[in-house]
């Protein structure tokens, strides 16, 4: 059998990204009129929607906490965003991915502002070609800036790994399926505290230290992409409220 090989002789990946480099990143802010908050993420071949609606009132009601407003994720793959169909609806992967994100935002969020409300936060991955966690996170974070709910910082997320014995950063489908290890990260870099930490596969110590920092530079870059995102939202909303892509639309 002929082993499938991830990093060229050039050193270049399958999709001739460097080792350092990320996947081509766009993100708008307010695409959605229906939410109080949205953004939309494409991120490599990744396509990524999350809405937040809150702080609001709390469903089921046992939920509510009278010192803090909760955040409820709900992630969800679409049946179409993969080449296989995938079944509707809630799934053990789907329930420990919203979770995760859940906790990286509510660090975050200032809910002790809202106590007995919610924030509802909704991620539909239209396409899906990994990473849809860093994706997620990444779009929830600007969604709920979006909705102006208090925070103290934006979260970034993005992942690192190994493939072929190299430390890559933002790992693409083969990498994430053939690979030694897939670190996803979530991050915020003015305070420089981690938020979400996962790791899948093995790493030695100094490998595992060289991804960390290759993710957490790495999110400085998202980070501003994020910040650049709800600046033109602002600037297309102060003369219409317009969303960026009705303009394209219209
Ligand atoms: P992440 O998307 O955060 O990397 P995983 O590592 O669990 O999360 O998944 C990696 C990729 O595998 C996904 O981005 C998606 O492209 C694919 N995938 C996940 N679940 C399924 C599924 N049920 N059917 C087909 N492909 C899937």
């Amino acid at each position: 059998m002929v082993e499938e090989r991830l990093i060229g002789d050039d050193g270049l990946r399958e999709d001739g990204r460097k080792p350092d480099q990320l996947r081509p990143i766009k993100i708008e802010a307010g695409v959605l009129h229906n939410a109080d908050g949205s953004a939309y993420v494409e991120w490599g071949k990744n396509k990524v929607l999350a809405a937040v609606y809150g702080p609001r009132e709390v469903h089921p009601k046992f939920l509510q906490d009278s010192t803090k407003a909760i955040v409820q994720v709900t992630y969800n793959m679409a049946a179409f965003s993969v080449d296989d169909r995938i079944r509707p609806g809630p799934n053990r992967r789907a329930t420990e991915i919203s979770k995760i994100i859940g906790e990286a935002l509510e660090y975050v969020i200032l809910t002790h502002h809202f106590p007995r409300s919610s924030v509802d936060v909704y991620i539909e991955v239209l396409e899906a070609s990994a990473g849809t966690r860093c994706a997620g996170l990444t779009a929830a974070s600007v969604a709920v800036a979006d909705a102006g709910i208090p925070m103290t910082d934006l979260v970034v997320s993005c992942a690192a790994g190994k493939a072929d014995g190299q430390i890559i950063l933002d790992l693409g489908k083969s990498e994430d399926n053939l690979g030694e290890a897939d670190v996803p990260l979530g991050y915020i870099p003015r305070t420089g505290e981690i938020v979400l930490l996962q790791m899948d596969g093995h790493l030695t110590k100094a490998e595992f230290e060289k991804a960390m920092n290759m993710a957490m530079n790495a999110c400085k870059d998202i980070y501003e992409m994020q910040k650049d995102a709800l600046r033109r939202r602002y600037a297309v909303g102060a003369d219409e409220d317009k969303t960026p892509t009705q303009e394209v639309i219209e």
